[in-house]
Parts: structure tokens; sequence; C-alpha cells
């Protein structure tokens, strides 16, 4: 049954029924991190390629997120839209005021429309979700989005533009569908819209104390196990798992896992696996206008998988750029990041000392708590020769280690998709992974003779972590293997295209419904 469940499905991605190809589709696109306007991880470059290559498809999509007020009104042509001025947003009793603004992203082929709504009070901030010192969690988070996602619908109203899906990302959007099918239902204009939901991450859910609810104006039935309402509290991830018409998440791998296990679904589990059939894996692809090492301006040489004699001179930039000393055939891993336990950085601290005596060369970006800060800052003095960190948020010097490393470190505790693997695997940089999730999906384990494109481990163990590099190092001892693995990777195709058309299909069903 299932297996005909999956023809039917593959058949009519291949060949959609007749006439469905005829009408673009209007997609308004909702993200609290869109490249390059405000950037914490992954979502900020899923938010600005995807929405191209939508485009690309021939459909209208424009994008809505909050103005933070370190978006450059000068640098980003930021404009006022004068008819979508003082535009009034119930939070809780207050009404409160979003302006709205708009630009554009372009790549080579198109540009997307972005919306941005404005408010000091709620995002005139140098943080997106926490202040830039001290890292703590603005407390009004949950007003914030209220407002953001209520702003959204009163802006559209305005706008008069009506598309046929809002597609909705992670909690900060997350209650978007539940004001759709509830207090803006009645509302002609809202009636025929069908919301998609994207899990990029299921630890982060936007859970609040139950008194948060009231400020979103829904209706106060909502807050129970059949609503809003998880472990006590108002949670904004668990709404949208509620109340939207589909689910995607990022990965095929993290869709079941999220549904099967608690650790993986942070307690949602329950709800995904009631909610199966709605649920889809779409992987993220990668944007080779912005990774590509043939074209990169922010690396020292570029090269290509025919040019690999190249590789070499962004290693010795990377590696003086660290005060380290260059040898080609010392191993240099690399490994850029958000410093938080999901990364697996505790495996990485358990093994260091055994690469130290491996003549392994490492090299760290990454962003984040300071408590895993401090352990990689103690190994670097005392391995000054070959360790290098850089602690803080550096585009330029994410895309060096990634043309600079041999191998890439990704050691997951899970992974909804990642895209650092990706990017690697792009630059010929050889991906050590956990199998979890998206590293599971997108990266094949080394199987000998010139087979693969990296190294992975199941295991949430530093000694199969250990066990994993090692296997690495003996290939990339052998050259000519070696090569093998880099140009392996250097030719998958990672690209959007394919995911954007999974996605248009996917609103085309939710619309035929
Ligand atoms: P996540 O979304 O969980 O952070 P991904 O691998 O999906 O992980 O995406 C991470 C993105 O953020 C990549 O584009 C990566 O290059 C970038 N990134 C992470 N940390 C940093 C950093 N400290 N400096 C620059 N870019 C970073």
């Amino acid at each position: 049954m299932l297996e005909k469940v999956a023809k039917f499905y593959w058949f009519s991605v291949i060949f959609p029924p007749k006439g469905s190809m005829s009408r673009p589709l209007n997609i308004l696109f909702l993200s609290s991190e869109v490249e390059p306007f405000a950037k914490t991880g992954g979502l900020a470059d899923v938010s600005s390629a995807l929405p191209h290559a939508i485009k690309e498809l021939g459909h209208e999509i424009r994008i809505m997120m909050p103005r933070y007020r370190f978006i450059s009104e000068r640098r980003f042509k930021l404009h006022d839209i004068i008819r979508l001025k003082d535009i009034p947003v119930p939070v809780g009793k207050n009404s409160e005021i979003a302006n709205v603004k708009s630009s554009f992203i372009s790549n080579l082929k198109e540009k997307v429309q972005v919306y941005f709504l404005d408010n000091a009070t709620y995002f005139g901030r140098d943080g997106i979700y926490q202040s830039p010192i001290g890292k703590k969690d603005y407390k009004d988070n949950d007003a914030r989005f209220i407002f953001f996602c209520r702003g959204v619908l009163e802006t559209l109203k305005r706008l008069g533009w009506q598309p046929d899906i809002i597609h909705c990302n992670d909690w900060q959007t997350g209650i978007v569908p539940a004001y759709i099918k509830t207090i803006y239902s009645t509302d002609s204009f809202f009636k025929p819209i069908k919301t998609v939901f994207t899990i990029h991450n299921m630890a982060y859910q936007g859970s609040f104390p139950s008194e948060s609810f009231e400020k979103t104006g829904l209706p106060k039935s909502l807050f129970q196990a059949e609503g809003v309402e998880a472990y006590g509290k108002f949670n904004f991830l668990k709404t949208a798992l509620y109340f939207a018409d589909s689910i995607t998440t990022v990965s095929e791998r993290y869709a079941a896992e999220i549904s099967i296990s608690d650790e993986f679904g942070a307690g949602l589990n329950g709800l995904l696996a009631r909610r199966k059939k709605d649920l889809r894996g779409i992987l993220n692809g990668i944007d080779y206008q912005v990774w590509n090492p043939a074209t990169d301006e922010f690396i020292y040489r570029k090269y290509d998988a025919k040019s690999l004699d190249a590789k070499p001179d962004n290693k010795r930039a990377l590696l003086s750029r660290f005060h380290l000393p260059f040898k080609e055939t010392t191993p240099a891993a690399g490994a850029i990041s958000r410093l938080v336990s999901q990364k697996g950085f505790d495996l990485v601290l358990e093994i260091l000392e055994d690469l130290m005596k491996m003549n392994v060369q490492f090299i760290l970006l990454g962003d984040g708590e300071k408590s895993i800060e401090k352990h990689f800052e103690a190994l670097q003095k005392k391995y000054p020769q070959q360790i290098g960190v850089f602690f803080g948020f550096d585009k330029e010097l994410a895309h060096l280690i990634e043309a600079g490393s041999d191998l890439f470190l990704m050691p997951s505790k899970y992974e909804p998709c990642g895209l650092n693997q990706m990017y690697s695997m792009r630059y010929g940089t050889i991906p050590v992974v956990r199998a979890t999730g998206g590293l599971d999906d997108t990266v094949e384990d080394y199987s000998g003779n010139g087979r693969g494109t990296g190294f992975k481990f199941e295991k949430y163990d530093s000694r199969e972590f250990l066990k994993a590099i090692q296997r690495a190092l003996k290939v990339f001892h052998q050259p000519e293997e070696w090569k093998k693995l880099m140009r392996n990777g250097m030719a998958r195709d990672f690209s959007w295209e394919h995911s954007a058309k999974l996605y248009v299909n996917l609103y085309r069903e939710l619309l035929r419904q």
C-alpha cells in the first residue's frame, strides 16, 4: 500500500495533472531571518535561496520579515510604502503600530520583493532574538512575534495582494495558521489561503507562560492540549503543528526522527505522528550563486573540480590567518557553527587532544555559548601551532574555511538538514558527520575504491567520532583516493531547483483540496 502511495506521489511530481501547470501561484514567505538582512543560522540562507528558486519556476513569491534596527535603510535601499503606514496591530489590550518598508533581494536571474514590518519598540534592537551582549533572550519575544504574525495579516489585507499560500518558517511565524483558521476565517480575503509550516529545528519552540497567550487575541478555548498548549505553556510551534494545512521539515530522515522519538520530537512527537500524512521531508538545497568555489569572491584562490591544485593555496591563506604553519600533508579540519550543544562540541572537545597527537590542525569559527568558547580557548592556548579559533559571526571567514580545510567536522546530536556539510562537499572538503537527519541524507559514507563523499558514524559517542576521523585520515594520506572523494562531493547536485519543485507541488496539492 505504502509503495503504491509513494509511486503515485512521485508520478504526480514528475507528471502533474493537466491544467495544474497553468496558473502561476502567489506565495507569501514568512521568516524571522533572511540573508543578507539578518542571520543567525541556516534559516536565513534558506529564506533567501528558496524564494528565488520558486520565483525562477514562474511563481510570484514575496517575503515578509521584521525590520530589525541593524537592517540599514541606506545599504539595502529600504523604502516606505506610504499606503502601509501606521497599521494598527492588536497585541493584548494594546494596539501597536506597524509601518511597512520594502526592498528586493536579487540573484543573477530573479528579484524577490521583501516587506519589512517596522516597529521601534519590538524590533528597534541590535539582536534578532537576544541581546548581542549577555546573549540573553529578549523577555518580550512572545509579544514581538505575536505582533509580527498578526501584523503580517493586517498588512496583507491593506496591501490587497492575496496569496494562495502562506509559507511559515519556524516558531516565530507559528501562530499565523491559527489566526487564519480562527479569527480571520470569516474574512473572505483570508478564507481561501492555505498554510504550509516548515520546521527548521524542533528544539526551538517559542514556549511561553500561559499569560502570553492572552496577547494573541486568539479564542480562549484554544488554550488546551487540542490547540496551542503544551505542558502547561503557550507554544508557538505546537500551534503551527496543530493548525497548518501542511507541515514540512528539511530532510526526510529528520521528518521520520521527529515523529517517532521523544528525543528528536522534543515532546511534540505525538502530535507529529498524528499528522503524519500532512508531514513531509523536503531537503534543503544550497545556493550555488553564493557557495561556489569557482566564483567565490571571499576565498583566496578560485577553483573547481578540474583545478583542485589551487585549493591548497586557500589552505595556506586560512592557516596564515590563524598564524598556523602550513604543510600540505598535515590535515586541516574545519568547523563553522552556532556554539550550542546540538552541534556536538562536547564530542569535539573530548577528542581534540587525540587529534593533536595525530598531527591534525583544527580551525573553529563559532558563535554562541560562552562556556563552549572557554574550553576551546584553553586548548588553543595549549596547542597554538595546531588550533585556530575565532568567536563571532564572520561570513567571509566561513567561505575561506570551507575552501581551505581538508576535512569538515559536524558531529551533531541531531541535525534537521545542515547546510555546512553540503557547502563542504561543494568545496571539495570532506565532511565527517554523525548519521542523523539531513547529515545522513546528504553524505554518502566512504566505502572504498573511490566511492562515497564523506565519513559517517552512528552512535553519539566520542570514540565513534574519533574512529570516523581516523578512517578519513587514512584516506587523506592516499592523495589519489582522497581526490576521488573530493570530486564525488563536488559533482553532487544540491541545487534548490529540485526542492523548489517539490514545494510547488505541495502548494498545488493543498489548493486542489
Ligand atoms: P544551523 O541552521 O543549525 O545553524 P546550518 O548548517 O543549517 O546550521 O547553517 C548554518 C549557516 O550559518 C551556514 O550558512 C554557516 O556558514 C553559517 N554560520 C554558522 N555559524 C557561523 C559563524 N560563526 N560565522 C559565519 N557563518 C556562520
